[in-house]
C-alpha cells in the first residue's frame, strides 16, 4: 500500500490566525453595541483554553436606558481580556489574541498572567500596550488581515447573533 501525497496546504491557518479567528467570533457574543471585543487563550501546546467577550457582569441585565449613554457605560463593561483571565491561572497560557488591542490595565493584567505573546487586530487610542510589552519582552503583533478569511464587513459594531 501507497501512501497518496497531498501537496502543501497554503489555506492552512497559522496559529496566530486561528487564535484570531476564534477571537473574532467570540466578539460575536459580547452585548455592547458600541465596542464588541473578543478573546482567546492558547497555552504552550497551542490548545484553546478558553474564548472571552466584554460585557456586564454575569447574570445583569441592562435597561435600554443603560446602553443609551456610550459613556457612562464604560465603567461597568468588563474587558474581554479580564472575562478571558478568570478561565486560566499564572504560566498556564502562552499566547491571546485579542479582536481590540489590550487596553493598559489589561496589559498589565496579562503580564501578571505570564502571557508571552499578544496579538490584535484593531488598534485602541491611549493604549500603552507596546511600552509595557517591550519592557517586559512580550511579543505584541497587530494582525490586520486575518488570510482574507474574515470580511471587513463582519466587524461593523451592529453585528449581532
Ligand atoms: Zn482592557
Amino acid at each position: 500500500m501507497s501512501m497518496i501525497e497531498l501537496p502543501p496546504d497554503s489555506q492552512r491557518l497559522s496559529i496566530p490566525d486561528y487564535a484570531m479567528a476564534l477571537a473574532h467570533v467570540a466578539s460575536l457574543r459580547s452585548e455592547d453595541p458600541y465596542r464588541k471585543v473578543g478573546a482567546v487563550a492558547l497555552d504552550f501546546d497551542n490548545r484553546v483554553i478558553g474564548t472571552a467577550y466584554n460585557g456586564l457582569a454575569p447574570g445583569y441585565n441592562a435597561s435600554p436606558e443603560f446602553w443609551a449613554d456610550r459613556d457612562a457605560r464604560r465603567s461597568f463593561m468588563i474587558h474581554a481580556e479580564v472575562n478571558l483571565c478568570s478561565l486560566f491561572t499564572r504560566g498556564n497560557v502562552k499566547l491571546i489574541a485579542c479582536t481590540t488591542e489590550p487596553c493598559t490595565s489589561c496589559m498589565q493584567m496579562l503580564c501578571a498572567y505570564g502571557v508571552r505573546e499578544v496579538y490584535y487586530r484593531e488598534s485602541y487610542p491611549g493604549s500603552e500596550a507596546a511600552a509595557i510589552c517591550a519592557r517586559y519582552g512580550i511579543h505584541l503583533c497587530q494582525l490586520e488581515n486575518v488570510t482574507g478569511l474574515i470580511q471587513t464587513s463582519d466587524f461593523s459594531s451592529d453585528s449581532r447573533i
